[in-house]
């Protein structure tokens, strides 16, 4: 069965505080399950072996769904808390996402990580875009994550239609973090579940392969535009979200340079997408509805090689602060 091999994974960087090691506060609980296996698509299963309450993640995820102008994909989520990073650091090998996590202090029982991958196992038996191989390879990779601590972050794509989404919550995520950046881990996930045109082949495919192509920074900066809306209407904090990313986007230039691709593509991406709307290449409203990742727009409707696209991966990061407040310099906004 053919598998989405675009793997979009999200980077969570880890600030070294140098705490001492508390305990580790794992709810002992069994394993949440919201919805049934149903075949149906629009189910959405969540299984949570963090102390985030279920509930919650199941209300975020419901207004997410809603502002989606329509929705294609199953989703499971499993969720799942990892204690520190092991030294010397050392990277999960798997066949999906090979070396892309790395080792972390495992703090889930044996039973409990069997468990998990019962659930998946029955989630996934039944769905017709899978057969016997397909399941157990999957399983097998769940496995290494879930007993070598992985700090798994992605949305696999293991079908067209069936998304798995995979978050190992790193203990610094968990407790020395605000909770707006759990949000933000959740619904970016979740956004990339609901982009239905990831694995579209032919002109699409192609354009993707292309050096300077659009589709890494344009699905990651989708996902972390939606995700940033998302959490700024959760909490009701009434923030600029257009200074946020760009505030977001020119630490990532400062930190990381100009390359819209090698830099964290999620933030350097949602600041380029701010930069076509402000230009009046693109509208928000497909962003957030979704839309935009229906037909491969991303690639088919923008051509990576025109001198539009070359003016916005060279001036994305051209933002002033000032203040508390982020904007795009003059010379981004002419063309
Ligand atoms: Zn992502």
């Amino acid at each position: 069965m053919k598998e989405i091999f675009i793997i979009f994974f999200c980077i969570f960087l880890f600030f070294t505080l140098g705490c001492s090691e508390s305990s580790s506060n794992i709810s002992k609980n069994t394993i949440n399950v919201n919805e049934s296996n149903s075949k149906d698509k629009n189910s959405i299963k969540i299984i949570n072996l963090t102390n985030y309450k279920t509930t919650e993640l199941k209300q975020w995820i419901n207004l997410a769904e809603s502002k989606m102008k329509s929705r294609k994909s199953r989703i499971l989520f499993f969720i799942y808390p990892v204690g520190e990073i092991k030294r010397p650091e050392e990277s999960v090998r798997s066949d999906y996402a090979d070396s892309v996590f790395m080792k972390h202090e495992v703090l889930l029982t044996q039973k409990q990580i069997d468990s998990i991958l019962i659930e998946i196992k029955e989630w996934f038996i039944g769905d017709s875009c899978l057969d016997n191989k397909d399941i157990k390879m999957h399983l097998n990779d769940y496995r290494t994550w879930l007993e070598q601590g992985a700090d798994a972050s992605t949305m696999h794509g293991v079908c067209e239609e069936t998304r798995v989404v995979a978050m190992g919550v790193t203990k610094n995520m968990r407790e020395r973090e605000p909770l707006t950046e759990f949000q933000n881990f959740l619904i970016h996930e979740l956004y990339h579940a609901f982009q239905q045109d990831l694995n579209d082949e032919g002109k699409c495919r192609e354009r993707s392969d292309l050096k300077n192509a659009n589709t890494i920074w344009m699905v990651e900066g989708g996902a972390h535009y939606f995700a940033t809306y998302m959490v700024n209407e959760i909490n009701k904090t009434n923030n600029d979200i257009n200074s946020d990313i760009l505030k977001l986007g020119l630490e990532t230039y400062e930190r990381e340079g100009a390359n819209l691709v090698e830099a964290s593509p999620d933030k350097s991406g949602a600041a380029a997408l701010r930069l076509m709307i402000e230009l009046g290449m693109l509208t928000e409203e497909p962003i957030l509805d979704g839309s935009f990742y229906h037909n491969c727009q991303r690639e088919l409707s923008f051509d990576s090689t025109s001198s539009d696209i070359e003016h916005i991966r060279n001036s994305w990061y051209l933002i002033d602060k000032n203040g508390g407040n982020f904007k795009f310099k003059n010379s981004a906004l002419k063309k």
